[in-house]
């Protein structure tokens, strides 16, 4: 099949393929650009609250859905985990928070300000596009307006969360009311252009069709083809767990592999293809870097959001564990900062 017709009927039939054949195309692409390394970094996980005002079926977090815990981290708790993360060496932070009707504006911007103070070499990888035009609508702010408060309060770069399944007949019935594809492609392309990176983010597994998840790869591909912003394309699993989304059929093993091959042959303008082990699990995760992928998140520490929906990843992973499995899998481990700058190999 002809790869450059990208229409969505041809690209479908890329799941027709035998699972080794796509496995090779896409692992020669992954070869060309990383060799045989698989890039990790020290990172801790913050997730300052899970009250929100959205209703998302696929969502195990929101205290609003089967999840009855609500809480709200404190200012000085935050600026605690963070002490102690860093501390053990994590040199990133991934602040993502439930879109909490409590916070004032400023209460972001406060944090990110205080954090970066406090850490001046810490990378800050905050607030999803979601997040980004909740507080548009909650308080009328533009979305210049707000990642300008952003950058100015010490935000690196962006996380890839928010974006689920662009279609919006998938939206409709997954996550209503949050923000639209436009929209989040939109908050995107202006970071971008801000000289700012951020990542993509496919949720995948769940209602959605093949044709679906072709869409939605082509949309980041013809965002990045004009922005190039993108640092990573990250397909996550959905979690079956605790949620309201009646899902009958789940993907296995194969289709999964097949849809981190067909990201990484129809993102050639995107460098990386993360295989977040939160979401598929360590071992699935490793047997991705055969397919396509070259990354696997990080450390983490505590991870709040795919441990709800049931996934093995509440306590993180220490980092010689990693390395090793890296090593195990015959792959290279290269610690990486949060723009994919090498640190260290092993
Ligand atoms: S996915 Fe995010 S926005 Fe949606 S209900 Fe869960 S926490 Fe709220």
């Amino acid at each position: 099949m002809d790869i450059n017709d990208l229409s969505i009927d041809n690209l479908v039939k890329l799941y027709d393929l035998d699972l080794f054949e796509l496995g090779d195309m896409a692992h020669s692409i992954r070869e060309d650009i990383h060799s045989n390394k698989v890039y990790f970094n020290v990172n801790r996980h913050i997730n300052p609250s899970n009250i929100c005002a959205d209703i998302c079926k696929f969502c195990a977090f929101s205290s609003h859905r089967k999840n009855p815990n609500p809480y709200e981290m404190t200012k000085e708790e935050i600026l605690g985990d963070a002490a102690s993360a860093y501390n053990r060496g994590a040199r990133e932070f991934h602040i993502v928070s439930a879109h909490n009707p409590n916070y004032p504006y400023a209460w972001y911007f406060d944090i990110f300000k205080t954090l970066k103070d406090k850490f001046s070499d810490i990378h800050i990888k905050a607030m999803t596009a979601a997040e980004v035009d909740f507080l548009h609508r909650r308080f009328n702010k533009s979305y210049e307006n707000i990642l300008q408060d952003m950058q100015d309060s010490g935000v690196d770069s962006m996380p890839g969360g928010g974006a689920e399944i662009f279609a919006s007949e998938v939206r409709e019935k997954i996550c209503k009311g949050k923000v639209d594809a436009q929209n989040w492609l939109k908050i995107h392309s202006i970071w971008h252009s801000m000289g700012k990176k951020s990542n993509a983010t496919m949720l995948f597994g769940h209602i959605e069709s093949k044709e679906h998840r072709i869409h939605h790869i082509l949309e980041i591909r013809k965002l990045q083809d004009k922005s190039d912003g993108f640092n990573a394309f990250i397909p996550l699993l959905y979690q079956r767990q605790n949620n309201f989304l009646n899902v009958k059929k789940f993907p296995s093993g194969i289709e999964i592999l097949k849809t981190i091959a067909i990201s990484r042959i129809l993102l050639p303008n995107v460098p990386n293809i993360k295989a977040y082990w939160a979401t598929l699990g360590l071992n699935l995760a490793l047997v991705s870097q055969e397919f396509g992928a070259n990354d696997i998140d990080g450390t983490i520490e505590i991870e709040n959001i795919q441990s709800a929906g049931g996934a093995n990843s509440k306590r993180g992973i220490n980092k010689d564990e990693l390395i090793s499995q890296i090593k195990d899998a015959g792959f290279i481990p290269v610690l990486r900062d949060s723009l994919y700058n090498e640190i260290e190999s092993y």
